[in-house]
């Protein structure tokens, strides 16, 4: 199913169906033959791939996480995951029938099977992730899962009712990342005119700004910390941004808040009632899914793709499977795909208020809705902090109280030493850049109480800094993710 026609009026009982038969062919016919890692994983713990007939049976195969893509005495680990044909496992696995009608098919094109093969299996693009702590890992995409991404990206196009005349600006960071990818796929998909600019690194902001006063875009995509850095940039020269109705942000977690700081920025420049969408995405799914347009930036949560996979909800301690409506961590599993494929794949990310069933209640969708309310479960590992004063601090918190209070341009985090003496006290400063007009002893003030409210830390020191100075503390137009808390405590 390409667009979202087909699976937008099922009912969830009719969703389950589809899921289970995928589900099954899916593993009988692709996994277990020719994915080296989801083999032995299915012969080590005795599953008869036969047997896995409904999402139920699901429960049965082993969670993987991030852990189990990396191997440090093998590097290529990444490639156990990628589904493997030929002829002698084809042969074996595949029933004769679906052999002689794929022969069939090749004959009436005039092709080799094994070139209709390799179209579907062979891998053609990789984008890869972006762990701070572990090296990067490959995902591999072949034709089929290029298709694939064109469809994701179409649809979501099509719930941003982005169309016809509209043109799209693509400001993520040009990079083997799927941010950018999806985009530019998406783009071509919908037959909407894009440009890619490749974001502040490749074009600069200048050269960013003066692009989107010439193509003059109805929707532009992108990070949103450089989305909000461009804004601003063209409000402080005064420039019209009438022309930008739809705001679409990728790769960070925005909350209501945020997206009312953006659309108060945007209707000083003349863009009044600009309709702003969160989306959710990561390398491992080698798709993403996307909110659709709400009144008063509220979230409809993500709107998944039952035909292309299945979401669970666990207990991120106990590994207990929760009822979808249930908060807890995200699990993965593909149902539709080729190259890397994942199955169980535990993301680390945290719903609150797991997945919806039933009608969307802004675009009437009835396919599956996955909470926006994500926290990350490894931010603590993944920052290599994990106390700060002998607090255990969950950063993601620090950066809900700082985007969302509307007095604050940006903000940087440092967290340092006393004397840059590793065995002296953590120090904890907060570099602010207020927005013009502000008062700054009320706003320390404020930062002071709503930090240790929320965190129970409190900021050693508040520093204002001119906004020049804090773009380049941030990285923001050098860097493809803007250094928005910074760690210099040296290591024992
Ligand atoms: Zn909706």
């Amino acid at each position: 199913m390409k667009s979202w026609k087909g699976i937008t009026s099922l009912t969830h009982s009719q969703i389950k169906d589809l899921q289970n038969q995928r589900l099954h062919s899916f593993i009988n016919t692709h996994v277990y033959p020719f994915s080296p890692f989801y083999r032995k994983l299915f012969d080590d713990n005795k599953i008869d791939p036969g047997q896995v007939r409904t999402r139920e049976d699901l429960k049965r195969i082993p969670f993987i996480c991030k852990s189990d893509l990396i191997s440090h005495d093998n590097p290529q680990k990444f490639k156990d995951f990628i589904l493997q044909p030929d002829k002698e496992k084809i042969s074996r696995y595949w029933p004769k029938l679906r052999l002689l009608s794929l022969a069939l098919k090749s004959m009436v094109k005039g092709r080799r099977l094994e070139e209709d093969l390799a179209q579907e299996y062979r891998p053609v693009f990789m984008t890869f992730t972006t762990g701070t702590t572990n090296a990067p890992v490959p995902f591999m995409y072949s034709r089929y899962d290029l298709d694939n991404l064109h469809v994701s990206g179409g649809r979501m196009v099509e719930l941003f009712d982005i169309k016809g005349d509209d043109r799209i600006m693509n400001l993520f960071p040009f990079a083997p990342h799927l941010a950018f990818w999806q985009t530019f796929f998406g783009a071509i998909e919908a037959d909407v005119f894009s440009l890619s600019t490749g974001g502040g690194k490749v074009m600069g902001t200048e050269g960013n700004l003066t692009a989107l006063l010439r193509i003059k875009p109805s929707a532009i995509l992108g990070v949103p910390s450089y989305i909000y850095h461009l804004v601003r940039f063209a409000q402080e020269k005064e420039h019209d941004l009438s022309f930008i109705k739809k705001i679409v942000l990728g790769a960070a977690r925005v909350t209501c808040a945020y997206k009312q700081k953006l659309s108060d920025m945007l209707s000083t420049q003349g863009a009044k009632n600009v309709k702003i969408f969160g989306t959710y995405g990561f390398t491992e799914a080698r798709t993403a899914w996307a909110e659709c347009p709400t009144e008063n930036h509220e979230s409809s949560g993500y709107h998944l793709y039952p035909d292309k996979e299945i979401f669970e909800i666990i207990d991120p301690v106990t590994g207990e499977v929760k009822d979808d409506q249930e908060d807890g961590e995200i699990v993965y599993s593909s149902l539709d795909s080729r190259a890397s494929v994942m199955l169980r794949y535990r993301t680390g990310d945290f719903a609150k208020g797991g997945i919806t069933h039933g009608p969307c209640p802004y675009c009437g969708h009835q396919t599956l809705r996955l909470s926006s309310n994500i926290t990350r479960l490894s931010d603590n590992k993944d920052m290599n902090l994990s106390k700060v004063k002998g607090t255990l601090v969950n950063f993601s918190h620090f950066a809900e109280v700082l985007n969302d209070v509307p007095q604050i341009n940006e903000w940087q985090l440092e967290i340092r030493k006393h004397k840059n003496d590793p065995y002296e006290v953590d120090e904890l400063v907060v570099y602010v850049t207020p927005r013009a007009g502000a008062n700054q002893s009320t706003l320390s003030q404020e930062i002071k109480d709503k930090l240790t409210g929320a965190t129970e830390v409190s900021p050693n020191e508040i520093k204002f800094i001119p906004l020049e100075e804090m773009v380049k503390r941030l990285e923001l137009e050098t860097a493809n993710k803007e250094k928005r808390i910074l760690d210099i405590r040296p290591k024992v």
